[in-house]
C-alpha cells in the first residue's frame, strides 16, 4: 500500500522534475511605449479598428495580464527597473536627463548567464552606458531612427542598415535564435523595438493603413483637469491641443508651422531626411495630399477649434497605430518560426512595453503620469505546458519582479535584495493573486524638464490610488471602480476619509520597505560648477584604477587636502589613497556619485572608508532612520559592485559643542542604527566619537574650531584612532608615531 502510493507520488512529480531539468527558453518581445489600448486583447475603444491578431494570439495561447504596471513610467528607467528587479532610487536610474545606467551593478542577464544560459539584447537600450551580461547584443544609439537605422556593435563601431527598424531588429532577432546561439544551451532573447515611440514613423507598406477610418476619440480628449486633481495637471507640455509639431510629430515638410497657433515650430521630421529617394517617394504620396487638404481647409475656414485637435488626434492615432501593425506582424514572424523550428513548445513567450502612452486619454500624447494609460504595461505570455490557453490574471504586477521571475525560471537564486518577487506563482495559477502577495504597487517620478510634469510618487491597489505632489504637497485620490477615467480626485470626500487614512499609512509602509526617502534617492549637484569639476577629477583618478584605499565623505573627508593634509601624506599616501570626500555632501549625493563613475571598474581597492551623514542630520534635518538607511544604501552599493572589498564604516562624528545638543543626539542615534550593518567579514564598523571629546562630552574647540570640522590636530586622532583597525583589514604595516 505504502509503496503504491511512493509510485504515485513520483509519477505525479515526474513532469515537474523533467521541467525543471528541461529549463524554458524566454523571448522578451517589448516594444517602447505601447498602450494596452492598442491591443485589441485587451478590448479597448480602439479594438475594432486595429486589431493585433499576432498578439492576441499570444494571449489566446496563455494569459493575459490586466493589472501589470511599471514602476516609473519613462523609457530608460522602466528598462533599469527590468534588469535589476530594483526600483528606479536603488538601480540609480532615475530619469531620461542625467541618468546612466551603472552595468557593473546585480543584473539579471549576468546571473541568468552564470547559471547556463545564452543571452542575447537586441534593439532599443536606452540606458547610456553599453550592455553588460549579454553573449551577444547590438542596439540602437539612443532612441535610434524608424529608418535606416545606425546599430552600436559589439565592439562599439555602428553599423547602418537600410530598411525599417522594426523588421530589422526581427531579423536580427531571427539570426541570432537560427545562427549565432549556442543551442545547447537555454536563452533569453530580448528582442526590444524602437516603435511606437515618437516620432511614430510607419513602415512604408503600412503609410495609408486606416486612411479610409476615422478612429474613434477617447472620452476624455477634452479634458480641463477639474475635479480636485492636482493643479500640477493644467501646467503639462504633451497635449495634443497645444505641443504638437509641425513637422517632427504631424508630418509637414519643414519645421516651421503655417498655422503658428494650433502647430508648434522648431522640429523637423528627422526620419524623414534619413529616407533614399524611394521611401521619399512613397512617403510623399501618402502624407503630401491629405498635408495639402488640411492646409486648404484651415486656410478656406472648413476647420477651425475643436476640429483642428481633432484632425491632429487623427494624424497622432493613425501614425502610432501604423507603427504598431508593423510590431504585431513582427512578432508574427518570431512566433511563426518557434512554430517552425520546434522550439515553440519549450519556449516562454513575453510581450510588453517599457509602459504604457496616452492616446489622447486627458488630451495628451506621452507618459510619465500615474494615471491608468500610462501605469499599465501590457503583459502577454505564453507558456506551454503550465499556462493553461486564453486565461487572464488580475493580479497587481510590475516591472520590478521581470528579473526575480528570469531567475527562478533558470533556476538560479533570486537576491534578497531585489524589490520585486518572481511572477512563477502568479503564471501557474492566474485565478487568484498568490499567497501573501502584495497589496499595492509603488510609483515613482522623479520630475524632467521635458513635458513639464511634475515629480510625484504614489500606490495602487486593486481599487484606489493615491498619488502624492511633493512640489504642491498636494494628494489625489482616484477610485477606479467609480471612475475609471480618473476625472474626480476624492480625497477630500469625507465618504472616503478612511481609506485616504489606510491608504495614506500603506504608502508609507511601501516606501520604507524598498527605503525610499531623500537620504537614498541618488541626487548629483551638477549646478555648483566646483562639484561638477572635483566629480570629473575623481573620475578620471578613479579611472586610472591604482588604489587600495578609498575614503568616502563630506566636508570632513574633503579635509585630508588641507586640514588634514599632513597627516594624510604621513598615513595614507603610500598606502594608494583616492579621497572621495566632497564638501557639503549628503548620503543621497554620494550614490550619486559612485553611481556616476567614482566607483569606476578600473578600481579595485582593498578597502574603503565611510563617514557620511552629519549633513542629513544637521543641514535638512533628516531623522535618523532616514540618514541611516542612505548609509546602508551606501554599503549596500558598495557590496554589490565589490563583493571582495573591505568596509570600513565609521560612525557619524559628534558636532556640536554641548552633549546634549539635539544635532549631536542625532548623530548618535544613526550610529546606533548603522553599527548593526558590520558582519563581523566584510563590513567593519567603528565609532570614534569618544576620542574628539573632552571627558564632559563637550567637543573641543582645540579639536574642531567650529564644532563640526576637525583641525589638523583632530585628523591626527582621526588616522591614530583608526589605523590599528585598517591595518588589521587591509594588511596594511602600522605607520609609527
Ligand atoms: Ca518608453
Amino acid at each position: 500500500m505504502q509503496k503504491k502510493i511512493i509510485i504515485s507520488l513520483l509519477a505525479a512529480c515526474a513532469p515537474l522534475l523533467s521541467a525543471e531539468a528541461k529549463r524554458p527558453n524566454i523571448l522578451f518581445i517589448f516594444s517602447d511605449d505601447h498602450a494596452e489600448a492598442a491591443i485589441s486583447a485587451y478590448g479597448s475603444h480602439l479594438a475594432k479598428s486595429a486589431p493585433t491578431p499576432n498578439l492576441d494570439r499570444i494571449a489566446k495561447e496563455g494569459a493575459i495580464f490586466k493589472n501589470s504596471f511599471c514602476a516609473n513610467a519613462i523609457c530608460g528607467p522602466s528598462r533599469a527597473c527590468i534588469l535589476t528587479g530594483l526600483h528606479s532610487h536603488a538601480n540609480g536610474f532615475l530619469d531620461n536627463n542625467h541618468s546612466r545606467f551603472d552595468g557593473t551593478q546585480t543584473t539579471f542577464p549576468q546571473l541568468i548567464q552564470k547559471k547556463g544560459y545564452q543571452t542575447a539584447m537586441i534593439g532599443k537600450w536606452h540606458l547610456v552606458s553599453n550592455p553588460t551580461g549579454f553573449n551577444y547584443w547590438e542596439i540602437l544609439p539612443g532612441q535610434g531612427s524608424y529608418y535606416n537605422p545606425d546599430f552600436i556593435q559589439m565592439d562599439n563601431s555602428r553599423k547602418r542598415y537600410q530598411g525599417y527598424c522594426t523588421d530589422i531588429i526581427t531579423d536580427l532577432a531571427l539570426k541570432w535564435l537560427k545562427d549565432e546561439r549556442e543551442k545547447d544551451k537555454p536563452f533569453v532573447l530580448m528582442c526590444q523595438h524602437k516603435a511606437p515611440h515618437r516620432n511614430w514613423a510607419p513602415a512604408p507598406r503600412h503609410l495609408n493603413l486606416f486612411d479610409d477610418i476615422q478612429m474613434p476619440e477617447p472620452d476624455t480628449l477634452f479634458d480641463r483637469y477639474e475635479g480636485n486633481r492636482s493643479k500640477t495637471l493644467k501646467e503639462h507640455e504633451m497635449g495634443i491641443k497645444d505641443h504638437m509639431y509641425w513637422g517632427h510629430d504631424m508630418k509637414f515638410h519643414g519645421k516651421e508651422s503655417m498655422f503658428p497657433e494650433h502647430f508648434l515650430s522648431g522640429i523637423i521630421n528627422r526620419q524623414y531626411e534619413r529616407m533614399n529617394d524611394s521611401q521619399k517617394k512613397q512617403w510623399d504620396a501618402a502624407y503630401e495630399p491629405k498635408n495639402k487638404k488640411l492646409i486648404n481647409d484651415i486656410k478656406s475656414g472648413k476647420l477651425k477649434g475643436k476640429e483642428i485637435t481633432q484632425w491632429k488626434y487623427q494624424r497622432y492615432i493613425k501614425d502610432y497605430l501604423r507603427c504598431i501593425k508593423a510590431v504585431d506582424e513582427n512578432v508574427g514572424r518570431l512566433l511563426k518560426y518557434l512554430d517552425d523550428s520546434g522550439l515553440a513548445e519549450d519556449t516562454i513567450v513575453i510581450y510588453s512595453s517599457d509602459q504604457g502612452f496616452y492616446l489622447g486619454e486627458h488630451g495628451w500624447y506621452d507618459k510619465r503620469w500615474m494615471f491608468e494609460e500610462s501605469l499599465a504595461m501590457p503583459f502577454l505570455i505564453r507558456w506551454p505546458g503550465v499556462i493553461p490557453a486564453g486565461v487572464e490574471s488580475k493580479t497587481l504586477i510590475q516591472n520590478i519582479d521581470y528579473a526575480p521571475t528570469f531567475l527562478e525560471l533558470a533556476g538560479a537564486k533570486v537576491p534578497i535584495k531585489m524589490h520585486g518577487r518572481s511572477l512563477v506563482p502568479a503564471f501557474k495559477d492566474t485565478s487568484k493573486s498568490p499567497p501573501r502577495w502584495r497589496e499595492s504597487i509603488y510609483y515613482s517620478y522623479y520630475g524632467e524638464r521635458t513635458h513639464h510634469v511634475a515629480k510625484h510618487d504614489g500606490i495602487r491597489t486593486q481599487q484606489h490610488k493615491l498619488i502624492h505632489f511633493p512640489t504642491t504637497g498636494e494628494w489625489n485620490l482616484y477610485d477606479l471602480k467609480k471612475d475609471p477615467n480618473e476625472m474626480q480626485s476624492v480625497h477630500q470626500e469625507s465618504d472616503y476619509a478612511s481609506i485616504l487614512q489606510s491608504l495614506k499609512k500603506l504608502y508609507t509602509k511601501e516606501k520604507k520597505k524598498f527605503g525610499v526617502n531623500n537620504a537614498t534617492v541618488p541626487r548629483p549637484k551638477l549646478d555648483q560648477q566646483w562639484w561638477k569639476n572635483r566629480h570629473r577629477e575623481k573620475v578620471n583618478l578613479a579611472n586610472k584604477g591604482d588604489y587600495d584605499l578609498l575614503f568616502i565623505g563630506d566636508s570632513i573627508t574633503h579635509g585630508w587636502e588641507n586640514k588634514g593634509k599632513a597627516v594624510f601624506e604621513k598615513f595614507y599616501s603610500h598606502r594608494k589613497t583616492l579621497n572621495l570626500g566632497f564638501s557639503g555632501d549628503r548620503t543621497e549625493h554620494v550614490l550619486w556619485r559612485l553611481l556616476n563613475g567614482e566607483l569606476s571598474e578600473k578600481l579595485q581597492p582593498k578597502l574603503a572608508t565611510i563617514m557620511i551623514g552629519t549633513n542629513n542630520t544637521g543641514q535638512v534635518h533628516q531623522e535618523s532612520d532616514e540618514t541611516a538607511s542612505g548609509i546602508k544604501a551606501i554599503v549596500d552599493l558598495l557590496q554589490d559592485r565589490r563583493p571582495e572589498m573591505k568596509i570600513l564604516l565609521l560612525g557619524v562624528f559628534p558636532r556640536s559643542i554641548n552633549p546634549n545638543d539635539s544635532q549631536r543626539i542625532r548623530n548618535q542615534e544613526v550610529n546606533k542604527k548603522i553599527k548593526g550593518l558590520a558582519d563581523s567579514k566584510n563590513i567593519h564598523f567603528l565609532d570614534i566619537s569618544d576620542k574628539f571629546l573632552n571627558k564632559d562630552g563637550k567637543l573641543p574647540k582645540s579639536i574642531m574650531p567650529d564644532a563640526l570640522h576637525p583641525n589638523s590636530k583632530g585628523y591626527e586622532i582621526w588616522a591614530n584612532s583608526i589605523e590599528d583597525k585598517i591595518c588589521e583589514i587591509g594588511g596594511w604595516s602600522k605607520v609609527k608615531d
